[in-house]
C-alpha cells in the first residue's frame, strides 16, 4: 500500500471520528433539551447518511431510532407515502449543493397511522471543500393548535390537554363545564366576522370574570369554551352555579350594549367523579355530548352528563350504523309488510298499506317509530323509500292478477319529497310494473311545515296530474287544519288510531269524528279509519259511515306471502 493511500485512510478515519463526536454531542444536546421543547431537533450527516433526532419524536412516530442510517429507505416507515417524493427531491437538491436550506411542509405518519403535518426547517453546514456535510434543524407539528388564543384571551385546547395529562394515572375529581355560544354562525353571518370576534372576546371575559380558585378556562373550538376544575369535593352543582353566573354576566353585557346583539349560551356539565375512563379523548367526547344535549334540548340551558343518556345516544348511533350497512347491503334486514284496507260499502278488500319493518340478528326487531326518524335524519329514507315503493308496486302487480282493482298505499316521507326526485322514481316504477297510476296511493303525514312548503304542494299537484292517489295520513293529530285539505287536495284522509281511540271512549270526541266524516264527504273526500281492533269497535265506528277501515280487526300487517294466502286468495 502506498504511503499516500495510508495517509488518506488515516485522514478519513480521523474525520469520521470527528463527525461521530459531533453526532454524539448533538444527541446529548437533543436529549437534554427534549423535555423543554415541543419541537424535535435533528441533524442529518449527509456524507455518511446518518440521521439523529430528539428522543420524544420516537414516542409519537414510528422512527427506527434516535440515530439511524440509510434515510432513503428508513423514511418509508414514517413519512406519508404521497410526500416521500417531495422530500427526496428536496434532499437531492441539498446533496447536489443546489440550495443551502431546507424548509418543507409535508406529512409524517404517527404511531396510530394518522397523517401529521410537520414543518421541517434546517440549514446546510458545508465542509472545508464547500461540500454539504450536515443538515441541522428543527421539526415542528404545524397541525398542532396554538396553545393560547389571542382572539379570546383564553388558553387553547392543547393547553387543556397538557393540563389533563399532568394527572395521568391519578383519578380525577371535579368537573368540566363546556360552554357553547348558541347560533354563533348566525352572529357571524348577520353581523360579520369582526363582530363575531368581539362576541367571543366578551364571552371569554364574562367567563374569566366569574372564575374562582382552582377553575381554569380554555377555548376549544370556534365557539366553545371549557372550564376545568380538577379538585376533590367540587362537582356538578358548582358547575351549574358557575354557568348561571356566566349567563347572568352575558345578559348584563347584552343589556349594557343596548341589545345591539342578543345571544345565549348553553353548557354541558361533566362530573369527573362519574367518568370511569378519564383519558383526554374520552373527556372531550363526553363533554361534547353533554353540550350537544343542552343544545338539542332547546339551547340557553345546561345539561348534566348521565351515563344512561349516553347509552341511549350510543345505541342510536349504533342503530344508524346498522341501518347504513343494511342499506349498503341491498336493504338486507328490511321487509315490506302489508295490512289490509277494507271498503266498508262494498264489504271487501280494496287494498293494502305497505309498512316497513326492520330487524337484525344483533338488535332484534326495531319498531318503525324508532328507525324511520333515523332514516329521515340521515337521508337513508331516500334509498329505503325507493326500495319500499318497488316492493309495493311489484306486490300490487302480482295481486292484481286476482283482484284487478287492488291498490297499494305507500308512506312517503317529506325528506323524499324535498330532497329527492321521488315523483320520477314513482313514475318509473309504475311503468316498470305496468300499473295504472290509480293503483298507487301515496300517504303523506301532515305537519305545519309541509303545508307552507311550495315544493311540497307542487309534489301533491304533480301526483294528481299523473293520476296517482293521495292520502293525508294521521289526520286529527298534530297540526291538522282545514287549509291543509284545501292546499294539498287529497283523495282520502286517514284518521289516526289515537283519534279513533278517543272517539271510542269519549262521546264528545265521537261526535267530533262523526262531523268530520260528514264534512269530508261533503267535499267529496274519502275517509279511512285506522286502528279498529275488535268487532264491537267496528260496529260502533260503522255508524259514522266511513269509506275504508284499516285495523287489526281485518288483519295485522304481515309479509307478502301471508297477506296473499290470508287476504287475497281466502277473500
Ligand atoms: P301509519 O302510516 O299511520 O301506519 C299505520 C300504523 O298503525 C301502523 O303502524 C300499523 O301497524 C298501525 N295499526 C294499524 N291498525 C292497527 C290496530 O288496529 N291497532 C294498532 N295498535 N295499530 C294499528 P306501524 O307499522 O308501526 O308504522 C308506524 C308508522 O311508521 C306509520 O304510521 C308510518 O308513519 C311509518 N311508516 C311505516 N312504514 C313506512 C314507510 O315505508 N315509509 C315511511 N316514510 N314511513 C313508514
Ligand atoms: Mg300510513
Ligand atoms: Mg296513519
Amino acid at each position: 500500500m502506498s504511503e499516500e493511500k495510508i495517509d488518506e485512510e488515516k485522514i478519513s478515519e480521523e474525520k469520521t471520528g470527528r463527525e461521530k463526536i459531533r453526532m454524539d454531542r448533538f444527541q446529548y444536546l437533543a436529549e437534554v433539551l427534549d423535555p423543554s421543547m415541543d419541537d424535535y431537533l435533528f441533524i442529518y450527516d449527509l456524507e455518511n447518511d446518518l440521521y439523529c433526532i430528539s428522543p420524544s419524536a420516537l414516542e409519537r412516530f414510528p422512527i427506527p431510532g434516535c440515530r439511524f442510517s440509510n434515510m432513503a429507505e428508513a423514511c418509508g416507515s414514517f413519512v406519508y407515502p404521497a410526500d416521500v417524493k417531495l422530500l427526496r427531491e428536496d434532499l437531492a437538491r441539498i446533496f447536489h449543493n443546489e440550495k443551502s436550506d431546507h424548509d418543507l411542509d409535508y406529512r409524517w405518519i404517527d404511531r396510530e397511522g394518522n397523517p401529521v403535518w410537520i414543518n421541517c426547517r434546517g440549514q446546510v453546514i458545508r465542509n472545508d471543500q464547500g461540500k454539504p456535510q450536515f443538515l441541522l434543524g428543527c421539526i415542528n407539528e404545524i397541525g398542532q393548535q396554538q396553545r393560547a388564543d389571542n382572539k379570546s384571551g383564553a388558553m387553547r385546547e392543547t393547553s387543556l390537554q397538557r393540563e389533563l395529562e399532568r394527572y395521568r394515572g391519578e383519578r380525577l375529581n371535579g368537573y368540566i363545564l363546556r360552554i357553547g355560544i348558541d347560533n354563533f354562525k348566525e352572529i357571524n353571518e348577520n353581523r360579520g366576522i369582526d363582530y363575531g370576534d368581539m362576541i367571543l372576546r366578551r364571552t371569554a371575559q364574562c367567563i374569566e370574570e366569574m372564575l374562582e380558585d382552582g377553575q381554569k378556562f380554555y377555548r376549544i373550538v370556534s365557539d366553545e369554551f371549557i372550564v376545568l376544575c380538577a379538585s376533590e369535593g367540587r362537582g356538578d352543582s358548582e358547575a351549574v352555579q358557575l354557568y348561571k353566573k356566566i349567563r347572568a354576566a352575558i345578559d348584563y353585557f347584552i343589556a349594557d350594549n343596548h341589545y345591539e346583539v342578543f345571544y345565549t349560551i348553553s353548557a354541558g356539565v361533566l362530573d369527573l367523579s362519574k367518568v370511569k375512563k378519564q383519558t383526554y379523548a374520552n373527556l372531550m367526547k363526553l363533554s361534547e355530548f353533554a353540550l350537544n344535549e343542552a343544545k338539542a334540548g332547546g339551547k340557553n340551558q345546561y345539561y348534566i352528563y348521565e351515563l344512561s343518556d349516553y347509552r341511549v345516544f350510543q345505541y342510536r348511533r349504533r342503530l344508524i350504523n346498522t341501518l347504513r350497512q343494511a342499506v349498503n347491503n341491498q336493504c338486507e334486514g328490511f321487509e315490506a309488510y302489508f295490512q289490509p284496507i277494507v271498503d266498508i260499502g262494498k264489504g271487501r278488500l280494496i287494498g293494502a298499506e305497505t309498512l316497513l319493518r326492520f330487524h337484525t340478528e344483533e338488535l332484534g326487531r326495531i319498531p318503525p317509530t324508532e328507525f324511520i326518524p333515523l332514516l329521515e335524519e340521515t337521508g337513508l329514507i331516500i334509498p329505503v323509500g325507493r326500495w319500499v315503493l318497488e316492493q309495493a308496486l311489484e306486490a300490487c302487480h302480482r295481486i292484481q292478477e286476482t283482484i284487478p282493482d287492488f291498490r297499494v298505499s305507500v308512506n312517503v316521507s317529506y325528506i323524499q319529497v324535498l330532497k329527492s326526485n321521488v315523483l320520477g322514481v314513482i313514475l318509473d316504477l309504475i311503468k316498470t310494473y305496468q300499473l295504472k297510476p290509480g293503483s298507487l296511493m301515496i300517504e303523506l303525514t301532515e305537519s305545519g311545515f309541509l303545508e307552507s312548503n311550495a315544493n311540497f304542494i307542487k309534489f301533491c299537484d304533480e301526483l294528481k296530474e299523473n293520476g296517482i292517489l293521495l292520502a293525508l295520513d294521521d289526520f286529527g293529530t298534530g297540526y291538522s287544519n282545514f287549509h291543509y285539505l284545501y292546499n294539498l287536495n287529497p283523495d282520502t284522509i286517514k284518521i289516526d288510531r289515537s283519534f279513533t281511540l278517543e272517539a271510542l271512549s269519549n262521546p264528545q270526541e265521537f261526535n267530533l269524528l262523526r262531523h268530520m266524516v260528514a264534512m269530508t264527504h261533503s267535499i267529496n273526500l274519502k275517509l279511512c279509519i285506522e286502528g279498529i281492533e275488535t268487532d264491537q269497535e267496528l260496529e260502533k265506528i260503522s255508524e259514522m259511515d266511513p269509506d275504508y277501515i284499516q285495523g287489526f280487526v281485518f288483519g295485522k300487517p304481515c309479509p307478502y306471502d301471508i297477506f296473499v294466502k290470508e287476504h287475497v286468495l281466502a277473500g
